[in-house]
């Protein structure tokens, strides 16, 4: 038997990194620029603790296309690598600098915006060039080392003349990626990574000012200074604002309002969300939240870190406690990803609790704009649930809002049936439901105007929650029984002519979509009226709007409900009628008009329904 130990080398790692470490080859330029921002954050902690007195000045980063030669630089004025260093961190594969010089300074460099931790970013390198050279100065009083690797694992090492301080890394861009020599091609990937990292990045240069006072200045591709950096007393609205456009610079609308978030304990986690006007086709959800680590964007997929019902917002997350790299399902088991999840519910709430509490008015007035985040924060997370009570509003069809609370004190002495339930009315569509909405304002009622596509889970959950309190919308049942508060139904016509009424009806409309009931109403009121009871129409919804069976419900059938008004004179003249083909004209021509009260008369059925109408004018 022999025994051993697995002998991990750069030999074998290498083609792995080349292939498979990332599956974007270009997130390459991040990593350079990583170590670039790394190596001038790094001396300039070293400045600041004093130990070191190199002069710091202003460094930048260049990014320079050489088109000609193939070649792509990335120059830093950092701190540098002697040739041991280079040897230590470069040949090392897999030896995390940043790492060791965050363990070493640990408690002075906490907050240095260090990115660096893979120990592998730097070789990301190989997968767009085959060849690549490190030119590096030390800030220490060390000669200049040139390194080149062509992308096996033989590398020289060797002194250069290189006097400025830093490091210029040189990528022979290979015959597969040459995109990565075009302009517009890095200056893209410059946008999209490193459109906020906090060293200056230059590219290129571009004119200003005009005739005798124009001049040639640096491209500075970043602002360094973000403003999810800065303290919220530092911001005003229109810092807010403008931020809002420098992120998403195709935004013409302004976003309704912010939410500054920063914590540092148990987890690091900065960044700005904004509420955007959300437009009916939710076309919009191109521009994303973002997510960064340390400045550094990581990508704009950020399901699991933000609660679902907040990925219709905007902006920033920073987070350098975020495990990337990781797979999704390994993400969503993270503790810190969860308590990050909840805090972001949790800010969201208090500052809809405190948009609300410092002007209901304004409020009210973004309602429409932000009620589908909030219903849906409603039903999928019982901790935004809990909090939304001091801010849902309940709109009615006359633009009043209430909260819970209130609608119930405002609704308690009129809408009280004779059991003691309270019975709130609502309806979805003022137009198409304009002559039930008419009907239960003149009883004094008051309608909600809830049109949201999952209000009727909303509604199904705020009964389960609230004892003695049904939602129906005024549709479901003629008004006099929507709030029952008496049984004093009395009917004209006898239990035989009732029974005879009834057959008669049922004889002529379609069963399997009506079912006639016969009540004693008002003799003025309609003699039929079609109505949807509440329970089926309900669940109907809930099965449409559930998001392929997300509440695990099948399809319901559409069924309806005919009521026919017993005290109507066209009840007694159909009873008296013994002429079939006037009696069954008249119950077709009552059912057509109650169906055109519903909006339910339509194509074939509406046009036969005009002709003959004009038909009959004399
Ligand atoms: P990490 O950034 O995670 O430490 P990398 O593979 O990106 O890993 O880099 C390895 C190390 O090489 C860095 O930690 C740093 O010590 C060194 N290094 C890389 N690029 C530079 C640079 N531009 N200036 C100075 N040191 C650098
Ligand atoms: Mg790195």
């Amino acid at each position: 038997m022999t025994s051993g130990k697995i002998n991990v080398t750069v030999e074998n790692i290498f083609p792995l990194i080349k292939k498979f470490l990332y599956s974007d080859h270009e997130i390459f330029l991040r990593e350079l620029i990583s170590n670039a921002t790394d190596a001038t954050l790094k001396l300039k902690h070293l400045t600041t603790i004093g130990e070191t007195n190199v002069e710091y000045g202003n460094p930048i980063i260049e990014v320079k296309i050489d088109k000609e030669n193939k070649k792509l630089h990335i120059i830093d004025q950092g701190l540098g690598m002697t040739k041991d260093e280079v040897e230590k961190y470069i040949n090392q594969v897999a030896f995390s600098g940043a790492e060791e010089f965050l363990e070493k300074y640990k408690d002075s460099a906490k907050d240095t915006g260090i990115i660096g931790h893979f120990g592998l970013g730097f070789y990301s390198a190989f997968m767009v060039a085959d060849k690549v050279e490190i030119f590096t100065k030390s800030f220490k009083d060390e000669p200049a080392a040139h390194w080149t690797c062509d992308g096996s694992p033989e590398y020289t090492l060797e002194a250069c003349d290189k006097t400025e301080r830093g490091t210029e890394i040189v990528l022979h861009i290979a015959e597969d990626s040459l995109d990565f020599l075009e302009d517009y091609k890095i200056r893209e990937l410059l946008v999209k990574y490193n459109k906020f990292m906090p060293v200056p990045i230059k590219f290129g240069t571009h004119e200003e000012g005009e005739g005798e006072d124009k001049v040639e200045v640096d491209t500075i591709i970043n602002n360094p200074n973000p403003a999810w950096t800065k303290q919220p007393s530092d911001l005003s609205d229109e810092d807010y604002k403008n931020f809002y456009r420098e992120l998403y610079p195709t935004q013409f609308e302004d976003p309704l309002f912010n939410i500054h978030l920063n914590v540092d304990y148990p987890f690091n986690l900065t960044g700005i969300l904004y509420f955007p006007k959300l437009s009916a086709d939710l076309q919009m959800q191109k521009d994303k939240i973002q997510l960064y680590q340390n400045q550094v964007f990581v990508t704009d997929n950020v399901e699991g870190i933000v609660p679902d019902f907040l990925t219709m917002l905007k902006g920033v997350i920073d987070s350098p406690d975020i495990p990337l790299n990781v797979s999704r399902s390994y993400l969503q088991a993270d503790g810190n990803v969860k308590k990050i999840s909840n805090y972001i519910t949790r800010k969201v709430a208090d500052k809809l609790k405190s948009l609300f509490n410092e002007n209901r008015e304004d409020f009210e007035s973004k309602w429409n704009d932000i009620k589908i985040v909030l219903e849906y924060g409603m039903l999928s997370e019982e901790k935004f649930y809990e909090k939304a009570g001091a801010f849902m509003l309940y709109p009615t069809v006359d633009d009043k809002f209430y909260t819970l609370e209130e609608l119930k004190e405002a609704t308690k002495d009129n809408q009280t049936d004779k059991d003691g339930n309270l019975v709130i009315l609502y309806a979805s569509n003022k137009d198409a439901q304009h002559s039930y909405i008419a009907a239960a304002k003149d009883k004094g009622y008051q309608v909600l105007l809830l049109d949201s596509p999952i209000v009727s889970h909303l509604i199904q959950k705020l009964e389960s929650d609230n004892e003695k309190m049904t939602f129906v919308r005024v549709d479901s049942d003629h008004i006099n029984n929507l709030i029952k508060k008496e049984d004093t139904e009395i009917s004209k016509l006898s239990e035989d002519e009732q029974k005879s009424l009834q057959e008669i009806v049922e004889n002529i409309v379609p069963k399997d979509k009506y079912t006639v009931k016969l009540e004693a109403l008002d003799s003025t009121a309609e003699p039929f009226i079609i109505t949807q009871p509440e329970f089926m129409r309900r669940m109907k919804e809930m099965s449409q709007s559930g998001g392929g069976g997300m509440f695990g419900m099948g399809n319901f059938p559409e069924m309806y409900n005919l009521v026919v008004n017993t005290n109507s004179p066209l009840a007694t003249n159909i009873i008296g009628n013994t002429d079939e083909t006037t009696r069954t004209e008249s119950i077709k021509q009552a059912m057509d008009l109650a169906k055109l009260s519903q909006g339910l008369l339509k194509g074939e059925e509406l046009t036969a329904f005009v002709k003959r109408n004009f038909n009959n004018l004399k």
